[in-house]
C-alpha cells in the first residue's frame, strides 16, 4: 500500500499468446512502481483459464509481487474447485477473488456452485486460510430480482467470511457513495474498493458495460464520441477517470482497483493524477 494511505490493486486477464505474456511482464514491471497491494488475475468460468490464471499468477510472483487469482464457481464441481484451491495454496497464494462467474451462452448445468455465496461457504469449510475478496455492484447486478435482494446477497457474502470487496466498474461517483451509505447502515466494515475501468476504447468499453450492466452516462458517451482518434480519446478519458478517482479518494474510498485490460496506460497516468494524502 502505499500511496499515502490507499491500497492500489491491478487486474489482468491471462494472456493467450507468447507475445501477450511477454508484454504483460513489461506491464507488471511498470505498474510495480506504484507499490500495489496485489495484482489479480481473472479466471474463466468452468475452469477454462485454469492453467493460464495460475501461470499468470506465477509470473507476478516471479516479479516479487503478490498475486491474487480469481476463482468462479459456476459450472464447476467440488472436485475441480478443491484441486484449484490446492494449487493456489501450494503456490503460496493467500488471497482469492471469489465469484459466481458467467457461463458462456448455451452452457448447461450450474455445477456445485450456482452462486458466489456457495463457493465462499465451501472455501471457508474446506480451506479457511484464504483471504476472500468478493464482487460488489453499486449499480446492481443485471440478474438481480431487485436492488434490495442484490444488496442482501452482498451482505450474505460478507457474513459468510469475505475480507474485502471490489466493485463492478461505474462512472458516476454517486453510485459508490450510495453503496457505501448502504454498507454503513448495515454495519459492514470490510473495505469496499471501487473497481475502475480506465477509458481505452469506445467500442470495447460499450460492449463490456452492456455485458455487465454498468451504466455509461450520456455525458461520457457523448464526450467519448467527440474523440474518434484513440490518443485523444485516452487523453480525455484519463482526465475524466482521474476526476472520478479523486472524488472517490476525497470521499474516503479505501483504495482503487484498476481493470487494466493488461495495459500500463492509461492506468499509470491516472494514478499520477491522484491526490493521495
Ligand atoms: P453472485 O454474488 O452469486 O450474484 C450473482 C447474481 O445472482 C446477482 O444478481 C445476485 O443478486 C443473484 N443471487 C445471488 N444469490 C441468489 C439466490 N439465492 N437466488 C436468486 N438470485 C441470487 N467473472 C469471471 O468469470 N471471472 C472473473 O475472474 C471475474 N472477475 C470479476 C472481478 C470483479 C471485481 C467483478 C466485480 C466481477 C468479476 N467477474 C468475473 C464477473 C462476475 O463473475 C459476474 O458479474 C457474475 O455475473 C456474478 O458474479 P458474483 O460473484 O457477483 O455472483
Amino acid at each position: 500500500m502505499q500511496n499515502g494511505s490507499k491500497n492500489l490493486s491491478f487486474e489482468f486477464f491471462p494472456p493467450k499468446t507468447d507475445k501477450g505474456k511477454e508484454k504483460l511482464k513489461a506491464v507488471i514491471e511498470k505498474l510495480k512502481v506504484f507499490s500495489p497491494e496485489y495484482f489479480s488475475v481473472t479466471y474463466g468460468a468452468g475452469g477454462s483459464t485454469r492453467a493460464g490464471t495460475l501461470e499468470t499468477c506465477i509470473t507476478i510472483k516471479e516479479k516479487n509481487e503478490l498475486a491474487c487469482p480469481h476463482l468462479s464457481g459456476i459450472g464447476s464441481s467440488k472436485k475441480l474447485i478443491t484441486e484449484m484451491l490446492d494449487e493456489y495454496k501450494a503456490n503460496n497464494m493467500q488471497r482469492i477473488v471469489v465469484l459466481r462467474g458467467d457461463l458462456p451462452s448455451g452452457s448447461v448445468g450450474h455445477g456445485d456452485f450456482p452462486y458466489a455465496l456457495d463457493l465462499i461457504k465451501f472455501i471457508k469449510e474446506t480451506e479457511d486460510s484464504f483471504l476472500i475478496e468478493i464482487a460488489a455492484y453499486p449499480e446492481i447486478h443485471p440478474d438481480a430480482s431487485s436492488a434490495d435482494n442484490d444488496f442482501q446477497n452482498f451482505v450474505n457474502k460478507v457474513e459468510a467470511g469475505a475480507s474485502g470487496a471490489i466493485t463492478q466498474f461505474f462512472f458516476e461517483p454517486e453510485s459508490y457513495f450510495d453503496f457505501a451509505e448502504k454498507c454503513e447502515k448495515r454495519n459492514i466494515s470490510i473495505p469496499v474498493i471501487p473497481g475502475i475501468m480506465p477509458v481505452h476504447n469506445f467500442e470495447a468499453m460499450t460492449r463490456m458495460a452492456k455485458n455487465c450492466g454498468a451504466n455509461i452516462p450520456n455525458w461520457l458517451q457523448e464526450g467519448m464520441q467527440q474523440y474518434p482518434n484513440e490518443m485523444d480519446l485516452i487523453k480525455y478519458g484519463t482526465e475524466v477517470i482521474s476526476v472520478l478517482c479523486n472524488k472517490l479518494i476525497d470521499f474516503g474510498a479505501p483504495g482503487i482497483h484498476f481493470y487494466t485490460v493488461n495495459k500500463e496506460e492509461p492506468t499509470s497516468s491516472i494514478i499520477r493524477n491522484l491526490s493521495f494524502n
